[in-house]
């Protein structure tokens, strides 16, 4: 696989400084007000402040508070001897020779004994859109036996302003803001009004319904028209199935849902997702029928991962089908990546188009397609002995984030 042209880590920047004065990039707005109470400033000013700096940092995507010149510079002074503009550092960059990045991202310290937690973030460019792959945790509480990161400990939630650094960090390094430099060596959508990230997956590490707060005020930055200004209907949360959280989700963040189900009987299912013990499949489905704004316009996804001897019969293509039956749903099925280490194998291919007909002619348009980035995703064992902490997943469904967000 190394053979693919393209195929290198690249350190795009020297270690990291950590900074000593907390960084506003990333922040709500409410987080923006306090720092503007905290650099002394009346009450009366902060409202029409804060919306001067959310603009510089979302919409212009400022790095440096000298460039705000519509706000004073005495006030630029202060708030630059408080606070940065600082992102979450790239330290290592794969590019795969179909234009697929993946990232590897060291968070600002949050203390003096913290070296910063590290994560993964893969970009997916498309002619007509790009997507981006966020992590809403370091590690993961849960242990899906197909998954990388469920061998990993949860390590600790990344805040809100982590989540949204994610897409700051990708913006930069994209071009995406103005004046931005799109980088020579990959593809990046092109078009009229075409952004390269278009499109959010919370399908990196962690499970984004355990960290609810958190990932709820990412999406409130994320989709602030005055700011990032991305489509709730292009940003998709995935999760393992936290069915209370379910609700809220819906309700308070009207973004898009998948949904990991991966088995059709709990018995299975138990086996390949421990969360299924708490929250069984009967549980799940009845919180998808209720979920808000789910329709026949705005489907939920289900992931379906194809294993090998596990859950890949046409019987088990059928059950899903059937268990599926009255929810607004469309079906992803997702070839197994495998890492270093796993007990399970991906399907065969005739396996899985075996499975994807029957599923297609029950209605469920299926596409199982070539995955992106396969040859950075073989590259990931190297990423991991370069970052003892990070275990990089090898995995990351691609040909099911590109079918994501299709509006
Ligand atoms: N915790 C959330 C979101 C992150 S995982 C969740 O579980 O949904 C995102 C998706 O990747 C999930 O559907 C997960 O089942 C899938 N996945 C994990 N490991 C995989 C692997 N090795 N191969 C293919 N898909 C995998
Ligand atoms: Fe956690 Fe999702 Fe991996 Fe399960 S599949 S271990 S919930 S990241």
């Amino acid at each position: 696989m190394l053979s693919h042209g393209m195929n290198i880590a690249l350190p795009l920047t020297p270690a990291p400084v950590p900074a000593t004065e907390p960084s506003l990039a990333g922040a709500t707005r409410a987080g923006l007000a306090q720092a503007l109470r905290e650099a002394g400033l009346p009450a009366g000013e902060i409202k029409m402040r804060a919306a001067q700096l959310w603009h510089w940092i979302y919409h212009r995507g400022a790095r440096d508070f000298a460039d705000m010149l519509n706000i004073a510079k005495p006030m630029r002074e202060r708030l630059a001897e408080r606070f940065t503009l600082e992102r979450p550092q790239i330290v290592a960059e794969q590019v795969s020779s179909d234009g697929t990045r993946k990232w590897l991202i060291r968070m600002n310290p949050t203390g003096p004994r913290d070296k910063g937690a590290e994560i993964e973030c893969v970009y997916i460019p498309e002619r007509d859109r790009g997507t981006l792959c966020v992590s809403s945790q370091v590690g993961c509480t849960l242990t899906c036996t197909f998954c990388h990161t469920g061998t990993q400990k949860l390590v600790r939630n990344l805040s809100a302003a982590e989540i949204v650094a994610q897409v700051l960090v990708a913006r930069d390094r994209l071009g995406d803001f103005p004046g931005g430099v799109a980088p020579t060596d990959g593809i990046v959508p092109s078009g009229e009004g075409v952004r390269a990230v278009s499109n959010i997956v919370f399908m990196g590490m962690g499970e984004p319904l355990y960290n609810f707060d958190q990932v709820r005020d990412a999406i409130g930055v994320l989709t602030d028209g005055d700011g990032l200004s991305l489509s709730k209907r292009r940003i998709t949360v995935s999760t393992s199935g936290v069915v209370p959280q379910l609700e809220a989700l819906g309700r308070d963040c009207g973004t898009m849902l998948a949904v990991s189900l991966h088995a059709t009987n709990d018995a299975l299912r138990d086996t390949l997702v421990p969360l299924n013990k708490k929250y069984p499949i009967a549980d799940l489905l009845a919180a998808c029928r209720a979920y808000p704004g789910a329709s026949n316009a705005r489907r939920i996804t289900f992931e379906y991962v194809m294993l090998k001897g596990v859950n890949d019969t046409p019987a088990e293509a059928r059950a899903l089908v059937r268990l599926l039956k009255g929810v607004p749903a469309k079906i992803n099925l997702i070839p197994f990546n495998p890492w270093p280490g796993t007990v399970h194998e991906c399907s065969d291919w005739e396996r899985i188009e075996k499975f994807s007909d029957i599923v297609f002619n029950a209605g469920y348009a299926s596409p199982v397609r070539t995955p992106r980035g396969r040859d950075i995703l073989a590259a990931c064992g190297q990423l991991k002995s370069e970052t003892e902490k990070l275990r990089a997943r090898a995995r990351l469904m691609l040909e099911e984030t590109l079918a994501m967000g299709q509006d």
